[in-house]
């Protein structure tokens, strides 16, 4: 999921007062914002008591199904079109892409209530990890499932780096270095490393990220195995012979 972070309160309040709002209409997000205590109904409510104590007036709010769904998204819109209507800007509490998503479906001043910080797993409760950067390119196939480039602070793909010690990280002192978990998992599974793992192709990571299910499946692209899974085609959407 998204983790998202409250954002500074006086970065909102900037945005408002530049565009002159004086109504605003908020928008949570059913998924990520509300498992992250971000921008599900009590920190909707929360946002709104702060506007109203900057002075603004509150039109109404919403907590979308999901923020960056943009069909769920124009339907809420739509339940409450008179309360958008009436506002001069919308606040979204919901990651960057829900925010763009509010702001395809509506013709006003549409402004991030929260930071996106990253993609991360919930390990319990209110704590989350970060354990991909998605970065196109995956190398978990060779590292027994655990994430160099998002683990390692230094996101080096072959370690331990010289500065390991006692089988801790030395950027993140009271972690265990990623290489050296790396190594023992592949070493309890009877499967030793394999060599150095060559660079990845960061291509694959350029944006925008766009995969088509609906025409990969036409044209037999999505078709096989994980592709068909996953989505054939590469963040960028553009073929994969084009990627160098
Ligand atoms: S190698 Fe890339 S895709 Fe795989 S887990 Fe790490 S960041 Fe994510
Ligand atoms: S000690 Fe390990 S995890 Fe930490 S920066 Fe070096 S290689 Fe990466």
């Amino acid at each position: 999921m998204i983790i998202t972070k409250p954002r500074e309160w006086a970065r909102i309040r900037a945005n408002l007062h530049e565009v002159g709002a004086k109504k605003v209409f908020i928008m949570g997000c059913g998924e990520c914002a509300t498992v992250a205590h971000t921008g599900g109904e009590p920190e909707v409510l929360k946002a709104k008591i702060a506007l109203e104590n900057d002075g603004f007036v509150v039109s109404g709010w919403a907590i979308g199904t999901v923020a960056c769904h943009s069909g769920g998204i124009r339907l809420d819109l739509r339940k409450h079109q008179g309360e958008v209507d009436a506002a001069d800007a919308v606040l979204v509490l919901a990651c960057g892409a829900g925010v763009q998503t509010v702001a395809d479906g509506v013709r006003k001043p549409v402004f991030p209530g929260l930071e996106s910080a990253f993609l991360g797993n919930v390990v319990r409760h209110g704590v989350f990890e970060e354990r991909c950067q998605m970065c196109g390119d995956c190398v978990l196939d060779r590292t027994a499932g655990i994430c160099p480039v998002t683990t390692c602070p230094k996101g080096l793909l072959n370690g331990p780096c010289g500065g390991m010690w006692n089988g801790k990280c030395e950027v993140l002192t009271d972690r265990e270095c990623a290489h050296v978990r790396i190594r023992q998992r592949l070493i309890d599974q009877g499967r030793g490393m394999k060599g150095v793992i060559p660079p990845k192709d960061y291509s694959a990571k350029r944006g925008p990220g766009s995969v088509n299910m609906r025409t990969d499946r036409k044209s037999g692209k999505g078709d096989t195995g994980a592709g068909a899974a996953s989505g054939s085609a590469k963040p960028g959407g553009a073929p994969e012979k084009d990627r160098g």
